[in-house]
């Protein structure tokens, strides 16, 4: 009756690896916040950059990428605590470290995410 042994780390979510993808995710959701800042500044400084409209939907679709970045990142954070994290947010399946490693935040396994595109 030795069932001590059959203990997984992956029901702690905030020990150990996630405690280290935790600092990653939230380390690059600042870099993230820091960028959407920046470029919003400049967006609303830079007169002469203003007047020309293709330099200006470069900076939209900037923002609209750091946006949508800050969302994944927040929705990794979230399935972190709450002990979802790296299983698919569609089909459920485990992800895999290969893709876990490639991108800390993401939510969809290559299945399903070669369907959605
Ligand atoms: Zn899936």
């Amino acid at each position: 009756m030795n069932t001590n042994d059959k203990i997984h780390l992956v029901d702690i979510p905030m020990g150990g690896n996630g405690g280290l993808l935790w600092n990653r995710l939230h380390d690059e959701r600042e870099s993230v916040c820091e960028a959407i800042v920046k470029s919003s500044q400049s967006m609303s400084g830079a007169d002469l950059e203003a007047n020309r409209p293709s330099s200006r939907s470069t900076k939209h679709w900037r923002q609209a990428l750091l946006q949508e970045r800050l969302r994944k990142l927040d929705n990794a954070l979230d399935r972190l605590m709450s002990g979802s994290y790296g299983h698919c947010s569609k089909c459920g399946q485990w992800i895999g470290d290969a893709l876990l490693e490639f991108d800390a935040a993401e939510a969809i396994c290559l299945g399903c995410s070669e369907l959605g595109h």
